[in-house]
């Protein structure tokens, strides 16, 4: 049996959502929260972008960068730049300074210091060691081809665990490395997203029991963006539609942790002309930063804004200023990928 698509699905769309943007639900768990430092909170719209240092900025990249920032500046709110840098195995020594310094080329303005994930390891272990100690997580020793084989689907981000271990009572053990699972159940997770419309994914048939650090020790991506995403006051999440069916999994994991839960924007990603995502195994060359006008006027082009001409030869901070007057997200509605012929 497989279920390719079948419980996530794109329903209606909304054209402009404005109103509803930047909102949070309260009553966040302080028992959760405190494990966790959060930032000191301000109220209003807060954003951020969140770049891997898995290669130098590329033209995908900088798109998902520039929708972030003008939500941000069109809803006067504040831009954090995180570096997700968690993985050191798919890591490029130097990249989060080249992608720091992109940044600064292309006038880029964050908020506060850059957050580094690779500061906050100790806050990951803790929430980990927490899901243990109360039940909802629980340790898995099955090797990847166990579980694809035993999977009772194929779901959205691939097989969906059986839950094999879920009531074997696993130890920690220094011989026999564990997984750690979310214990996950019947639910169905909801959102309305900005752009993709209204969202909806059976959590034990598409995703299943899903891990939340990994059996080499490093934390998964999941935890770590929702950690984080909690600690910063997150608002609004804007990203590329190759995280979309990530997204179901992160919110399952706020309602976990009973964490607020920021509102999605997806926004379509750049694809090659062979129907790749562009990224640095597709080959993606990186942006650059002398031209920083022709990019941002790219961009702006890729996200269906309709730059006038005479942008083109503009510094990033005319374009900044003509971007932000002239932001329409509602442009992208339903759009999931897009080729573009960057010269
Ligand atoms: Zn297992």
């Amino acid at each position: 049996m497989s279920l390719p698509n079948g419980s996530i699905r794109t329903a209606t769309t909304k054209s402009d959502q404005k109103g509803e943007m930047g909102l949070r639900k309260s009553g966040s768990d302080p028992h959760f929260l405190s494990l966790i430092s959060p930032d000191p909170m301000l109220p209003g719209y807060r954003g951020r972008f969140a770049p891997s240092p898995s290669g130098p900025l590329h033209f995908g990249s900088l798109v998902a960068a520039t929708a972030s920032y003008l939500q941000a500046l069109s809803n006067d709110g504040e831009w954090l730049l995180r570096i997700e840098d968690i993985d050191p195995p798919r890591e490029i020594p130097g990249a989060t300074e080249l992608i720091i310094s992109s940044l600064r080329a292309h006038a880029f303005q964050w908020v506060g210091p850059i957050h580094r994930q690779s500061t906050h390891l100790a806050e990951y272990h803790a929430i980990v060691e927490h899901l243990l100690a109360t039940g909802l997580a629980y340790r898995c020793r099955c090797t990847r081809d166990e579980v694809r084989r035993t999977a009772t689907a194929i779901g959205t981000t691939g097989p969906v665990y059986r839950g094999t271990c879920r009531d074997r009572g696993h130890a920690a053990s220094a011989e026999m490395p564990d997984a750690v699972r979310l214990r996950t159940g019947n639910s169905t997770v909801e959102f309305n997203d900005i752009l993709q419309g209204q969202i909806s994914c059976q959590v034990a048939e598409s995703i299943g029991d899903f891990i939340i650090r990994r059996k080499d020790g490093l934390i998964a991506y999941n935890l770590a963006v929702v950690i984080d995403d909690a600690r910063e006051g997150i608002t609004e999440v804007v990203r590329g539609c190759d995280l979309l069916d990530v997204t179901p999994a992160q919110i399952e994991l706020q309602h976990t942790l009973e964490l607020s839960e920021p509102t999605y924007m997806h926004v379509p990603v750049v694809i090659n002309k062979h129907g790749q995502k562009l990224s640095k195994q597709t080959g993606a060359i990186p942006i650059d930063d002398q031209q920083p006008g022709k990019n941002l006027f790219s961009a702006l082009q890729f996200l269906y804004q309709e730059p006038p001409n005479e942008l083109i030869n503009e510094t990033p901070e005319m374009i900044w200023d003509w971007a932000q007057k002239h932001w329409r997200p509602q442009k992208l509605v339903a759009k999931q990928q897009s080729a573009y012929e960057f010269t």
